[in-house]
């Protein structure tokens, strides 16, 4: 590991293969998966129908550029216009590109639309839209901005949930507002009760498109295969990512006809809606658009969230939060939730420190409900050892004595 350069901070464990929500490593061990490479491996490790499309596909073409057709871009982008309120598709590679494309799409149809003047795109505290530019500068976090500046001009941002800073912020000069309906890696919020309400009639009101960031919350994460589908809210403009390949890399922008303002040579991307890229999305979506799956996503989902609320209950200050198998478990503490964290990865199960104080749990979609089960008789001693470490560190030496 040396020659690569230090850009994460990485914990000391190795995995090389991996089966369902297992992860093995060369030296024996084996772990419950209950991050899935941030809600990535949407459909677990090496699933039969993921392995065999790209196995099938790498066969036949793995690579062919947009100078051409490429029938199997089209298939999966029916695919999703079908699942959803969309009606065009733009495919890139990642998360941010996907924001990329968003906001540039958003100031291409405000700029023909209204003129130059209507370029801002207003953005929310502890939000996470990427690490490219343009999604780095929407990302409203000063710690990870700092040291890159300047930042992208004519983006603002306003407090998560706040209503009434976003109406002070929006104005005829407003091309888009984007938002997470959940805040994924700002610590799993949900968007307040009439939130993404307010915002969409602030869109409406000043001609401003409403992007909804999906890339954590889409591909059938929080049991829905869109998060916006159980808000009520139908965005303009949505982005899509991490689990929508399975782990193949790949990204995708999805828009309403009449703001679908990109055209040819407006944007494009090498690798973007490549053959084996579409054939791993196909396959994703072939098992996550079913509402029998999506169903047992959110039984699962449900099962968790409300293990970990009844746990919740012994730990002054601890929250729980999310949708489906997003779910973070804030135990308030920093020390507490770094003793919880330490003894699920001790005991082998993966979860994600966030923020200092949130654990994220996010395993496959395709998960057990016996494995979720393990992982909470995991996550409550590591709750339990927690609290009576604490206990016996505040207990006064008299008292015990
Ligand atoms: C992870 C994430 C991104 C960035 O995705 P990358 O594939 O890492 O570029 C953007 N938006 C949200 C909401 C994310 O969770």
């Amino acid at each position: 590991m040396q020659a690569v350069m230090e850009t994460y901070k990485r914990l000391g464990i190795a995995p090389t293969s991996g089966k369902g929500s297992w992860l093995f490593d060369d030296e024996g061990n084996r772990y419950l998966d209950f991050i899935a490479g941030i809600a990535t491996n949407s459909l677990g490790h090496a699933h039969p129908a993921l392995v065999q499309a790209i196995q099938e596909q790498s066969e036949k073409l793995i690579h062919c550029s947009n100078l051409y057709e490429v029938p199997i871009q089209g298939e999966v982008a029916a695919m999703l216009t079908a699942a959803t309120d969309f009606d065009r598709v733009f495919f890139c590679n990642s998360g941010t590109e996907s924001v990329e494309a968003a906001m540039k799409l958003a100031r291409k149809y405000a700029h023909a639309n209204h003129g130059p003047h209507k370029h801002e795109i207003l953005t929310f505290s502890k939000s996470f839209h990427g690490r490219t530019y343009g999604g780095l500068t929407a990302t409203a976090q000063p710690a990870l901005q700092s040291g890159f500046g300047p930042m992208l001009p004519g983006v603002v941002h306003a407090p998560f949930g706040d209503l009434e800073a976003a109406n002070e912020l929006v104005g005829p000069q407003t091309a888009a507002i984007l938002v997470e309906p959940i805040q994924g890696e700002g610590g799993v919020h949900v968007a307040p009760e009439g939130f993404l309400e307010g915002l969409r009639e602030l869109c409406d009101r000043h001609g401003a498109l409403l992007i909804f960031d999906e890339v954590q919350t889409g591909a059938g994460r929080t049991g829905h295969l869109y998060a916006y589908q159980n808000t009520g809210v139908v965005p303009d403009v949505l982005t899509s990512a991490k689990g929508l390949g399975g782990g193949f890399p790949v990204g995708a922008l999805l828009a309403k006809e009449e703001y679908a303002a990109l055209g040819p040579g407006n944007h494009g991307s090498t690798f973007g809606g490549n053959p084996l890229a579409m054939a791993a999305v196909k396959a994703v979506l072939g098992v996550v658009t079913d509402p029998t799956f999506l169903e047992e996503v959110r039984f699962k989902g449900a099962v968790l969230k409300n293990a970990l609320e009844k746990l919740a209950e012994r730990v002054p200050g601890a929250e729980v939060r999310g949708e489906g198998l997003l779910v973070g478990f804030d135990l308030g503490d920093p020390d507490l939730a770094r003793e919880v964290f330490e003894h699920c990865l001790k005991e082998g199960v993966l979860v994600n420190l966030m923020g200092g104080t949130t654990i994220r749990l996010a395993p496959p979609l395709t998960v057990t409900r016996t494995e979720v089960r393990a992982a909470l008789d995991t996550f409550r001693g590591g709750v339990y050892a927690a609290i009576s470490a604490v206990e016996a560190a505040t207990i006064p030496a008299a008292a015990v004595a």
